[in-house]
């Protein structure tokens, strides 16, 4: 009796802690947030658990019931989620997929457990339903920013240039070709820093929605680089189906402004091409190279079109090491100032010198500024060395003035960039000051270019300088714009007449009438004239006829470093030509 009461103590004790372990999960399936399915083969029966009403519409019972499951998925999920849910066929006992509800508002994840007796007989199968949404989003936002460009919602540069490696592969098998174009804005810095970073914004959007207008087959594709970059690739280019007509769109459409929220603007565009495989092999150097002859169509002109070729890659390179050693050779100071005299044509006085630099590299070669002058004023270098020039210029100045007890002109050579300093005319004004010369003694040399850019800014700063008493002269005259009417209204005192008229005056036929008529409007105007790269007897005297007052050239005197001018001024002062 008392073992038989043990016996059911025992079973009730037993009892309780299945009750209690029962409750505790249960309250575990509830609360996690999923949806089960527990299927018992013995049975075939089922029973569903957890929010699985959240998840589902359905009822499943038994093992037919299974296949309504299959109902609420998206088409495409149907097939692979009917292998997960019946692994138990496949002798597995785990599997898991990810699936889309139909009407697409809900990701799921459905893991499958079988349970197998000795026999390897299934017995219990549970499926276990997760609400992945979340997580998938943030996956697929992941995937999206990793290919595609958030602001224009075009491909983005990692994507354009995983497409386009598929796209040379192909071109490999195919022998055939594939342009890529890169496209920049001009001076869209202008519009972002100037309108605002907002409407750079919109312009951006909308030119790139422009561009893909245009990829109108799967042979073209466009992806917005960054900022104002974009990049235009098309397979197999054939008939309209090339960059030439794409660029030719471009172009016409830009004739147009841009119509944003509350301003329009109005852009340009240079285009560089780079084709595979004459420019390159590979994605990369493909675009570096479409960007290369970009940058040259910007420094060319800032517009157009325009295809790669050898030369190109080559000028690119070189200019890159000169850059590089220029860097250089303004830290180290390795440069040098040469003075060019300049003569009366009546008298052969002395006018004056013109300061010319010159830079000795670590090899001891003398570089002249034609080959780096060019390459320093696409960089802020150019200020560095402008500024050595003037310093070196008016102390060499103020040293010969004291030495010879003589009055002499120094022409400085300026360039716009380093014009355009704001604080350009102080700092001269001050080396004037410090190394106590006449502001008459200084003439600086602009190029006609200099004078037609921002005029109006470059002119309040040209007529400062005049007031404080330094001279101007316009350099190369007759290569830029040449429109003579703004002469009259420059403050300048001086004309130096380009080689290249001094150099046909005598030669071709009416090259002496040209040089008549500046000569003659010059003088007219009230400035001097001088006469560049003179080298024959016969063109001074002539010019000396038609009233051209100083020449400058080899004739007279090449540009000599500073012992050879002090001989030179001495030999001037022996001849007691200074009054
Ligand atoms: P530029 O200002 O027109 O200087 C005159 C150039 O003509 C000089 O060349 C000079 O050596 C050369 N030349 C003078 N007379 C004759 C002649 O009779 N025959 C021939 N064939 N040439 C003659 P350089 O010194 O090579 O300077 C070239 C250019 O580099 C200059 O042209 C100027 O634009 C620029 N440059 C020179 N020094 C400076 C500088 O300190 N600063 C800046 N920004 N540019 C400079
Ligand atoms: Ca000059
Ligand atoms: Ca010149």
């Amino acid at each position: 009796m008392d073992e038989f009461q043990y016996q059911i103590d025992l079973l009730k004790a037993q009892n309780q802690k299945l009750n209690g372990e029962c409750s505790m999960y249960r309250t575990l399936v509830n609360t996690s947030g999923n949806a089960y399915l527990y299927y018992s083969y013995r049975e075939d029966a089922c029973q569903v658990m957890g929010d699985w009403d959240r998840f589902f519409d359905i009822q499943v019972r038994n093992r037919n019931d299974l296949t309504k499951l299959f109902s609420q998925v998206r088409e495409e999920d149907v097939e692979p989620l009917r292998n997960a849910v019946y692994i138990d066929e496949k002798d597995a006992s785990f599997a898991v997929r990810d699936f889309c509800k139909k009407d697409k508002k809900q990701w799921l994840e459905c893991q499958v457990n079988v349970i197998r007796d000795e026999m390897g007989e299934p017995q219990e199968k549970l499926l276990r339903f997760r609400d992945i949404t979340q997580f998938k989003k943030q996956n697929d936002d992941l995937a999206y920013m990793a290919y595609y460009d958030t602001l224009t919602g075009m491909y983005n540069r990692n994507r354009f240039i995983q497409e386009l490696a598929g796209w040379l592969r192909q071109a490999e098998a195919e022998k055939t070709m594939v342009s890529v174009a890169f496209i920049n804005i001009n001076d869209f810095r202008k519009i972002n820093d100037g309108i605002g970073v907002l409407v750079g914004d919109e312009l951006l959007q909308q030119f790139g929605r422009f561009l893909r207008g245009l990829c109108t087959d799967e042979n073209m594709m466009c992806a917005h680089l960054n900022g104002d970059a974009y990049c235009m690739a098309v397979y197999d280019p054939y008939g309209r189906r090339t960059v030439e007509d794409l660029y030719r769109q471009i172009h016409e459409r830009l004739e147009q402004p841009f119509v944003l929220t509350e301003h329009q603007v109005s852009i340009t565009v240079s285009v560089g091409v780079a084709e595979y495989p004459e420019a390159a092999q590979e994605p990369l150097a493909l675009i570096e190279r479409a960007e290369i002859v970009m940058f040259k169509v910007k420094h060319e002109g800032k517009s157009g079109i325009r295809y790669f070729d050898a030369p190109i890659i080559e000028d690119f390179v070189q200019n890159a090491q000169m850059e590089r050693k220029l860097k250089h050779a303004v830290l180290e100071k390795e440069f040098l100032l040469y003075y060019q005299p300049q003569f009366d044509t009546e008298t052969k006085h002395l006018r004056g010198v013109e300061a010319l630099i010159r830079w000795k590299d670590e090899d001891g070669r003398i570089i002249s500024p034609g080959e780096f002058i060019p390459i320093a004023e696409k960089s802020s270098l150019i200020v560095d060395i402008g500024e050595w020039v003037m310093e070196k210029a008016v102390s060499i100045l103020a040293r010969l003035k004291k030495k010879f007890g003589i009055s002499l002109i120094m022409s400085i050579n300026i360039s716009a960039v380093h014009f355009a300093m704001e604080e350009f005319s102080d700092h001269l004004i001050q080396l004037v000051e410090e190394y106590g010369i006449s502001p008459e003694e200084i003439e600086l040399e602009f190029t006609e270019t200099v004078l037609m850019n921002d005029a109006s800014g470059v002119i309040k700063k040209l007529e400062l300088l005049r007031q404080y008493g330094i001279q101007t002269a316009i350099d190369d005259f007759g290569t830029g714009y040449s429109a003579f009417s703004y002469l009259r209204s420059l403050p300048v005192q001086t004309i130096k007449i380009d080689k290249s008229f001094i150099d046909s005056m005598l030669q071709d036929e009416n090259g002496n009438i040209i040089v008549e008529c500046i000569v003659d409007m010059v003088n007219r105007l009230g400035y001097d004239t001088i006469a560049e790269g003179v080298e024959q007897q016969e063109q001074l005297e002539y010019l000396r006829d038609i009233g051209c007052e100083y020449i400058q050239g080899y004739l007279l005197g090449r540009p000599m470093p500073e012992k050879q001018l002090e001989e030179l001024l001495e030999e001037q002062l022996e001849k007691q030509v200074w009054e």
